[in-house]
């Protein structure tokens, strides 16, 4: 469409908002108005604040339509946003999508099919969360690729938000759950280079990763972190953000980090480089003072000690790893890269 020229929207685009509107539940405690006018209306409880994450998500860069399922494609869309939510403890207030979608792509079966498994893969994850879709923007394309940027809203009491900063010398450093999965399926994936049919959300850290809100949450209503992020580019490149922000270094104790079965199953060095530089396990990585008696579990999650920190002097490095055999070496950022960048 010429950009000078200011035309209706076409028949597909209102179509499709109006198949969005009828895919996601129209209510929540916090919604006044969602889907359907200028703008949406969210009233947040009072003694809380709100915190914003918005996350893009591009055909190619993020996923590829010949491989992923549309449901994994949407799911993974929403669960990058929950994750960065999860990280500062917050619960999730609202989602909104903006989506670009190809010219004709409404206009096929096909596409159709896409759309509605794109859809309904946001749509599990976001009912499950308690994130309603409260709004978002349609147009079309400027190229055949698929785009969509997804803002997540979440609130947590005043003040009292995790963040990357507080962490101390001395504090025991943890992750929730486990690591290299996302990795070693996303390997396997661009090996095969076939279609894959992962549809269940169990057991598929790459396709269907869950993001840690409940334990997020615990963590900061019992003051149990003094720090937190989400390991979305991997270990290594994670844990030196949390360094950097709380002028502090790590020590990380190879044998300890909980290897995903999908990563244990590769050679040990292979697996390794899985849990420290995979990236996109959206687990929680976070600090507590050494006095804090840490759970085994939160919500369900196994929650283990992987490590300290230290006091850092300028010439150290953000990260120490020890290896099984007592050797020490620094340990570089090493994380995520896009699909396009393989
Ligand atoms: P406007 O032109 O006034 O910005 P739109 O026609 O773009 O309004 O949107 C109409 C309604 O549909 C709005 O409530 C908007 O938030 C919602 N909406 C549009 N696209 C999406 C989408 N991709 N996901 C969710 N809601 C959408
Ligand atoms: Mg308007």
């Amino acid at each position: 469409m010429n950009m000078a020229t200011k035309t209706a929207k076409p028949a597909g685009e209102l179509t499709l908002i109006e198949q969005i509107r009828k895919t996601f539940p129209q209510s929540g405690s916090s919604i006044a108005l969602g889907i359907g006018d200028d703008c949406a209306i969210l009233r947040p409880p009072s003694d809380r604040e709100i915190l914003v994450t918005t996350d893009f998500s591009l055909e190619n860069r993020h996923f590829r339509r010949d491989l992923h399922p549309a449901s994994s494609v949407g799911h993974r869309c929403l669960a990058r946003g929950l994750s960065d939510l999860a990280a500062m403890g917050a619960t999730p207030l609202a989602a909104f999508l903006s989506l670009a979608l190809p010219n004709g792509l409404t206009q096929t079966s096909r596409g159709q099919r896409w759309i509605s498994g794109f859809l309904q893969g946001i749509r599990s994850l976001a009912v499950r969360h308690k994130a309603p879709l409260a709004g978002g923007d349609t147009a079309g394309s400027p190229a055949d690729l698929i785009l969509a940027d997804i803002v997540l809203l979440g609130t947590a009491p005043t003040g009292q938000s995790l963040r990357r900063s507080g962490a101390h010398a001395g504090d025991a450093i943890y992750v929730t759950g486990s690591l290299g999965g996302a990795h070693a399926e996303l390997t396997a994936l661009l090996a095969s280079n076939r279609p894959s049919k992962a549809t269940s959300q169990r057991d598929h850290p790459h396709f269907y990763p869950q993001p840690r809100l409940a334990v997020g949450a615990t963590l900061l209503r019992r003051k149990l972190a003094s720090a937190a992020i989400d390991i979305s580019d991997g270990l290594s490149t994670d844990l030196t953000h949390l360094c950097e922000a709380s002028r502090v270094r790590a020590e990380i104790n190879a044998a300890a980090l909980p290897l995903h079965p999908l990563a244990a199953r590769l050679a040990p060095a292979e697996a390794l480089h899985a849990a420290l530089h995979g990236g996109e396990d959206y687990e929680l990585l976070f600090t507590a003072s050494a006095t804090t008696r840490m759970p085994r579990s939160i919500a369900g999650v196994p929650i283990t000690r992987i490590g300290t920190m230290h006091r850092r002097a300028r010439t150290q490095p953000a990260i120490t790893i020890l290896a099984s055999d007592g050797t020490r070496s620094e340990l570089k950022p090493g994380g995520w890269q896009h699909l396009t960048a393989r």
